[in-house]
């Protein structure tokens, strides 16, 4: 029973009590009486119009299949396959150019491609190396609209845990994803850009928050208890969640290997426990969207182009390892690379390029699946500063040291992303559970820009500047 019903009894008592009077009793039996039901009706109503709550979860890097064919692959993963039971989920998901973790993040709130978002790839273009290895963190970079941004417009509280390209962001409780030299210090950065008093407030309950670049499975585990704590405390109205861990492994052992499905099992438990928690604070009202960037391939060779372009004299050196001029640049990202002319209109350049590039195509060992050309990548909503783009087949990724060979078979087994998203290993995953969603329901293939406008819709609001289109009613 409501405290507040307990109160008008125990004043009801007290009342009956001070007035001896049986007209005044009367009176102020009905006065109370009357407050009673305005209070109930009032919470019955506010119960009623509590808005929905929406947990995103991204699993860096997990393909779809390991959930829709988790028994082959020997998964056990019972909380992510009741979602194929009790929700609506995609075969895949097509992801961005190229098929990497910032852009595709920013997509996944946005519902436009990066060319429009403003998210071209993980790392800045940095061709003369002064940027300390940063990556595209900030969300003052996002040039349109977010999920986060239309819940705040409607009264939502908003909340994010390790989400990319979240420093800065307008939100009521938001831990981003942020590292710098990845030594103790990083943690007081972590604290100086997470919503003021945060971690402080959540340290007693919780410990140290593990942020940054851990992507252990630990950290996950961590950061799924953070999550928790948010949702029980806070009751934000949209949280967003992105776990690493599986990411990390499947590039260090490739994608289902034993040690990739161990770390997703615990991805598992953590998101069971996040569901159950969010069901419990928004009962009734609660929507569960587990979502992925990208997919993986294994990789077996190295095609590394800064050699390539060295010996063509379009990246100049000093003999000590370091670059001091360019002409053109790779801008590499796991299984692809975007070229960048410093001078985009210098044509002789631009042929050279053009040159080089077939010349590397032309020999199969080198696995370059396709190379496209600005007017293509522009098209297909990537790299607006690159005048060439290079993906590559399933197997190989880019190498990003100015010595060593050309092409080389990798010494380790490992996975990789990056490549055009038309790979079909390179799909993301879509699984969404809530109020109204059916059930069992596959979408097929699904264009990632649908994601944000779909989840918006499904929690009563609207993104008008994605994209993509609403895929349930
Ligand atoms: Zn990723």
């Amino acid at each position: 029973m409501p405290s507040a019903v307990w109160g008008m009894l125990f004043a009801i008592m007290k009342i009956s009590m001070k007035y001896r009077n049986r007209a005044s009793l009367r009176q102020a039996i009905l006065f109370l009486s009357l407050a009673g039901i305005f209070l109930l009706a009032s919470g019955a109503l506010s119960q009623q119009q509590a808005p929905p709550l929406l947990v995103m979860i991204s699993v860096d890097g997990m393909r779809p299949d390991y959930i829709t064919e988790a028994d082959a692959h020997g998964a056990k993963v019972p909380n992510l396959r009741r979602f194929l039971n009790e929700g609506t989920y995609a075969e895949g998901v097509v992801g961005t150019l190229p098929t990497v973790t910032y852009p595709a993040h920013t997509t996944l709130v946005t519902g436009v491609w990066p060319a429009k978002h403003g998210i071209f790839a993980n790392t800045t273009f940095d061709p003369l190396q002064q940027n300390f290895q940063g990556w595209y963190w900030y969300t003052e970079d996002i040039r349109v609209p977010t999920l986060w941004d239309v819940a705040a417009r409607a009264g939502r509280g908003t909340a994010s845990i390790q989400w990319p390209v979240t420093v800065g962001a307008h939100m009521n409780w938001n831990i981003p994803e942020f590292w710098r030299a990845g030594t103790p210090d990083d943690a007081k950065l972590l604290r100086a850009v997470s919503t003021p008093g945060l971690l402080e407030e959540a340290k007693p309950d919780l410990g140290e928050y593990t942020g940054g670049i851990d992507t252990s499975g630990k950290a996950d585990e961590s950061r799924g208890r953070f999550t928790q704590w948010i949702l029980e405390k806070k009751h934000p109205g949209l949280l967003t969640l992105h776990l690493t861990s599986l990411d990390h492994i499947e590039h260090e052992t490739g994608p289902f290997s034993p040690e990739s499905i161990a770390i997703l099992e615990g991805i598992d438990t953590t998101i069971g426990k996040i569901r159950e928690t969010a069901e419990r604070v928004a009962p009734g009202r609660a929507y569960i969207a587990v979502v992925s960037d990208h997919g993986f391939v294994r990789t077996d060779y190295q095609l590394n182009l800064f050699p390539a372009f060295r010996e063509a004299n379009l990246i100049t050196t000093d003999g000590k390892g370091k670059i001091t001029d360019w002409k053109a640049m790779p801008w590499v990202t796991g299984g692809s690379a975007a070229i960048v002319l410093k001078d985009p209109s210098d044509a002789a350049i631009a042929s050279q390029v053009r040159e080089l590039l077939a010349k590397l195509a032309n020999n199969p060992a080198n696995g370059i699946d396709r190379t496209l050309e600005a007017e293509d990548l522009l098209k297909r909503g990537g790299y607006p500063p690159a005048s060439f783009f290079v993906s590559l087949k399933a197997g190989w990724r880019t190498g990003a040291t100015l010595e060593g060979p050309v092409l080389s078979k990798t010494l380790k087994l490992g996975g990789t992303h990056g490549a055009l998203p038309d790979l079909p290993e390179l799909r993301a995953a879509f699984f969404l559970v809530g109020p109204g969603v059916p059930a069992g329901k596959s979408l097929g293939i699904i264009d990632m820009r649908d994601v944000a406008p779909t989840l918006a819709h499904e929690i009563g609001l609207s993104l008008p500047s994605a994209d993509g289109k609403i895929l349930l009613p």
